[in-house]
């Protein structure tokens, strides 16, 4: 494989002993971007860059991560030409936007779109931060893969984890058929199989558990794993770390 790979910083997901290791990749590589569009080093004052962010804009969470970073002046300046490119993006177009003839059924597909809601719809699909890191992330993906194949110490390691997010273990079943032959696939659907079961009655327990320890006769019984069951049964849902604070310069 001629891509780079992330063998070392995969390893550490694992060791890390989380909910997900994709998670755990996920987050650094969000805050690196968070950092380079708003940190020290000023990309926001560089052409090339504003424009780029002026183009592609920003998701909602990548905004609330942006808000919550804290460079005010870094913001407002990375907002203010951004806002002015759409704004003036959309007003250009409801000269083109032609009413249509109402139907009660169309309502949610792209031929009830008109000039502004496709622009809107097609806006909405980028982020500056969001494909600042997807490149990186999906060399992660590859390298997954790759020690998958050929790392037996890796095998094991992903055995003996604790699995995937729901949203991730979706994307590592996805693309299986594209990185594996159908015999490494059936390895890896086995492990995958008995990892979901595995974790997810652990979670099951635990998210229970901590529901009963409300009940007066629990009060002082042991939380056991419990205690954070709430933001891991999140994560393993949807991905992410909800109970995490808010991301700061470092
Ligand atoms: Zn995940
Ligand atoms: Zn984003």
């Amino acid at each position: 494989m001629k891509e780079k790979l992330y063998t070392i910083p995969l390893n550490d997901a694992f060791n890390a002993d989380d909910e997900c290791p994709f998670c755990y990749v996920e987050r650094s590589l969000e805050q690196n971007a968070i950092d380079f569009v708003l940190g020290p080093g000023a990309s926001y004052m560089e052409s090339d860059i504003r424009e780029a962010t002026d183009n592609a804009g920003f998701c909602r969470h990548h905004l609330k991560m942006m808000y919550d970073y804290g460079n005010s002046l870094g913001n407002g300046l990375i907002l203010k030409t951004h806002f002015k490119k759409i704004s003036q993006s959309i007003l250009d177009r409801f000269s083109k936007a032609e009413p249509k003839k109402q139907s009660l059924f169309s309502s949610k597909s792209s031929s009830s779109d008109n000039a502004v809601s496709a622009f809107i719809k097609e806006s909405e699909k980028h982020c500056y931060v969001c494909e600042y890191y997807m490149d990186t992330y999906e060399r992660y993906i590859d390298t997954f893969f790759h020690l998958f194949k050929n790392d037996h110490d890796f095998v094991k390691k992903l055995e003996n984890s604790k699995g995937f997010c729901i949203h991730h273990l979706g994307e590592v079943m996805q693309k299986a058929s594209s990185a594996l032959n159908v015999q490494k696939q059936k390895e890896l659907f086995d492990i995958l199989n008995r990892l979901c079961a595995d974790n997810f009655s652990r979670i099951e327990e635990d998210i229970s558990w901590f529901c009963d320890k409300f009940d007066y006769r629990y009060k002082d019984a042991d939380w056991k794993n419990s205690k954070d069951a709430i933001p891991r049964t999140m994560q393993k849902i949807t991905g992410g770390y909800p109970s995490d604070d808010v991301y700061k310069p470092r």
